[in-house]
């Protein structure tokens, strides 16, 4: 009798998961792109994953009926409004979104809703009821200590090993949970006040300058044509005035971690100046530059702060996440890059915070951009060969030719500067290994290279004449603090002059 109890009790717990796993869930998986059973089967058992950490919250909430039966139905109705977008528009959860609903009039929202969506999500709800019934007519939960127990500590277990914890983070219905969270810490991280630079700033003469930083994405300096790559990689920019700085070394070999310690005075004597102190972006803004943070990436608790001290903020796509495969371009940031290139205002510093060679590389790049084949079938590395991942790399490396030529092409009858440097490099099969966040050679290796515009190096031919003195110099990340700051006329006693490509 207890026995069958019991049992009736796991069943239940089962099949209210399966209901959010297979309605939901499985909206995150279908576009992962995969190519034979055995990638089908290693993301069978990612989702797999998922359903355990999902089976020991609902167990957790279905001890007590009355907590299952507000938090199931709520659960549900969310999940299916994130399944509906996922369908449709390809959309994710991001902070982004969560800033645009809340911030926006509700005009957006109301834009949003169709007959669809609706019909979704009364069906989704009324099926949850039904669970919510069942739970509080038939169910009864004998040993609730017992239970109680049990399901904390496969709950506890699960959500504290990281390789389950991120994915999980980013999949529905937990992205609810871990996205609502990181908005709110990375609000407050915002809040934060750090204090101004203390120093003595000297503007110089600038008056219509405008510097361009192109913060890149794991783009490493030896498959660039115009570093002698063998592949033609840089049709457009082998035939501008490029002045390519190769030896540059990035201690960090993650977007969140490298980011802080190149917009930051942090070097590796104060690395703690990365979260302690305020960016470039506020010396410029003293001396009377308009500034502006063109995103397409994401942001981070790590960064954060950095994006608002900018006048402005833009995000070019904010409903691309990691896991999301369709297209994710970095022209999305043009528009926005010549509204304010032509904005009737001072001298400028824009920051354009690129998706570059980002994994998963067929999605940053347009088909069009698919000169070297055959590229990359899997999003499962280990599935799809090394000349494949080459290959496919190799194309974002083409494209972001062609957005950089697009770029100077804005800029190239102003006084401009533009200083690209990629937050680090990326592994390419160099003993095994692939991507980045790992410790290998080529991870800390970013790509970066410098144009000006013929009026600039007229104003300013020093500098010019410097940075082709400079280029084969070995530095680290830090040379971009005080350089960006001396592209622009900038001088201040808390810079170390010594670091600047530019002197
Ligand atoms: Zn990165």
């Amino acid at each position: 009798m207890f026995r069958q109890e019991n049992l009736n009790y796991y069943l239940f717990i089962t099949l209210a998961t399966l209901f959010i796993g297979i309605g939901f869930t499985s909206a995150d998986f279908f576009t992962s792109p995969a190519n034979d059973v055995k990638d089908f089967f290693i993301l069978f058992s990612q989702w797999g994953t998922l359903m355990l950490a999902l089976w020991s919250v609902i167990y957790l909430l279905s001890i007590n009926k009355y907590l299952f039966g507000l938090f199931y139905p709520v659960i549900c109705f969310l999940s299916g409004i994130l399944m509906f977008f996922r369908y449709t528009t390809g959309t994710t959860l991001t902070t982004m979104i969560m800033d645009a609903a809340l911030d926006n009039d509700n005009q957006l929202t109301y834009e949003l809703i169709s007959l669809s969506l609706i019909v979704i999500l009364v069906v989704s709800v009324a099926i949850a009821l039904l669970f919510v019934f069942y739970r509080f007519r038939y169910i009864k939960v004998n040993y609730i200590w017992l239970n109680l127990l049990s399901a904390s500590v496969i709950f506890l277990i699960l959500f504290n090993i990281p390789r389950i914890n991120r994915p999980l983070s980013e999949r529905i219905p937990f992205n609810l949970y871990f996205i609502s969270s990181r908005y709110i810490t990375e609000k407050k991280e915002v809040l934060k006040e750090r204090e101004k630079l203390n120093s003595s700033i000297v503007c110089g003469e600038n008056s219509d300058l405008l510097v361009l930083f192109v913060l890149g994405e794991s783009l490493r300096p030896d498959h660039l044509g115009f570093n002698g790559y063998h592949r033609n990689t840089t049709p457009h920019l082998s035939k501008e005035d490029i002045i390519s700085f190769q030896n540059i070394y990035s201690e960090y070999t993650y977007t969140n971690v490298a980011v802080p310690h190149i917009m930051t005075r942090a070097d590796s004597i104060h690395p703690e100046r990365a979260y302690s102190e305020r960016s470039f972006i506020d010396i410029f803004k003293q001396c009377g530059f308009y500034t502006t943070w063109l995103a397409n990436q994401e942001s981070s608790k790590s960064y954060v702060y950095f994006m608002n001290e900018s006048d402005t903020l833009i995000y070019a796509n904010i409903n691309k996440s990691p896991y999301v495969f369709d297209k994710w371009l970095d022209e999305a940031l043009l528009p926005s890059l010549n509204y304010f290139i032509e904005k009737k205002e001072q001298k400028k510093m824009i920051i354009l915070h690129t998706i570059g060679s980002h994994w998963y590389y067929n999605s940053h790049f347009p088909d069009e951009f698919q000169k070297f084949n055959p590229t990359t079938k899997s999003r499962i590395v280990k599935s799809n060969t090394p000349e494949e991942m080459t290959n496919s790399y190799d194309n974002t490396v083409l494209y972001t030719d062609f957005f950089i030529f697009q770029v100077i092409n804005s800029i190239r009858n102003k006084n401009a500067v533009l200083i690209y440097l990629s937050d680090h490099g990326e592994a390419l099969g160099e003993n095994g290994i692939w991507l980045h966040a790992n410790d290998a050679l080529y991870t800390h290796r970013p790509a970066c290279f410098i144009w000006m515009s013929e009026i600039y190096k007229q104003n300013y031919p020093e500098k010019y004449r410097n940075l082709h003195q400079n280029k084969d110099k070995y530095y680290r990340t830090d040379f971009l603090f005080p350089s960006i700051l001396e592209a622009a006329g900038i001088e201040s006693d808390i810079i170390d002059p010594d670091l600047s490509i530019f002197r």
